[in-house]
């Protein structure tokens, strides 16, 4: 990939689609920020597996939908690495309440969790990358869900209208920091085996779904995501900006 390795902060790296983004992106020849919240040892499982295959990675712990750990997480990245190239806005929770059931804090969570996040690592990333601040450009990829175009597994209203945010905050990213340098699209996968489906009865059960709710006839793997969010970060994609791409098996 040249002299200079590129770098890529993936949040929610420590587990499911970030994770597999942050060993793709090392075998690609990233430097890799592997940001994590709770999962420790699995971020550090991360981050050892990219050095054993001579990439270099650091893990980074912080909730990302709060704008002071954001602010640190970006400034560790910095004395890590001295550069941004391509942000990957992955971390999300899913939601199981129905809005009869809304208070103040679930709804509040997810859209801190899935949208406030986004917005704060997109203020970061900018400021570092935007070439009318001195920046040199760069990516950045947001992960939306086919949730969004249709409404969600039960209890998802909040899940779902988030990811729809999501894809509509790329549009308008897109826009404003277009001329700056700074190409930005969003993933909207489908059914993905990950432990995101715990909430939901599990893998096995979400596995039985896709067998008959996707075109394809299965769900999807962490890998089939992480290949897009790859060709997404290199210059393959030079034109393909502010827009939504289906990662969904057709569905
Ligand atoms: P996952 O296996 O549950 O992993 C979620 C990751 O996000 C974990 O690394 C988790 O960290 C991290 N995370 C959650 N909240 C965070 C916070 N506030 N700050 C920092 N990190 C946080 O989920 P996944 O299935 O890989 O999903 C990844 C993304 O794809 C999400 O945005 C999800 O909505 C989207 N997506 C998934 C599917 C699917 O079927 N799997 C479909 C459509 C869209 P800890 O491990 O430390 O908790």
């Amino acid at each position: 990939m040249g002299k200079a390795k590129k770098t890529m902060l993936v949040t929610g790296a420590s587990r499911g689609i970030g994770a597999e983004i942050a060993l793709l992106a090392a075998r690609s020849g990233y430097r890799v920020g592997v940001n994590y919240l709770r999962s420790e040892k699995a971020a550090h499982d991360v981050v050892k597996a990219i050095a054993e295959e001579g990439g270099e990675a650091v893990a980074l712990q912080a909730d990302v939908s709060r704008l002071d750990e954001v602010v640190t997480m970006f400034e560790r990245l910095d004395a890590a690495f001295g550069k941004l190239d391509v942000l990957v806005n992955n971390a999300g929770v899913l939601a199981n309440f129905r809005v009869d059931a809304v208070d103040e804090h679930n709804v509040a969570d997810v859209f801190a969790a899935n949208v406030f996040s986004t917005y704060y690592c997109s203020r970061e990333a900018i400021r570092r990358m935007s070439t009318m601040q001195g920046g040199k450009g760069g990516v950045i990829i947001n992960m939306s869900s086919v949730a969004s175009r249709l409404g969600g597994l039960g209890g998802g209203a909040a899940y779902a209208a988030s990811k729809a945010a999501i894809d509509t905050f790329t549009l308008a990213l897109g826009k404003e920091v277009g001329g700056e340098g700074i190409r930005v699209n969003a993933i909207r996968p489908g059914l993905i085996a990950t432990e995101i489906h715990d909430l939901h009865g599990g893998i096995e059960k979400m596995q039985q779904m896709a067998r008959t709710a996707v075109p394809l006839g299965r769900s999807g793997s962490a890998a089939e995501v992480a290949d897009v969010a790859l060709w997404l970060a290199s210059d393959a994609s030079s034109y393909v900006h502010g827009t939504v791409i289906d990662v969904a098996g057709g569905r």
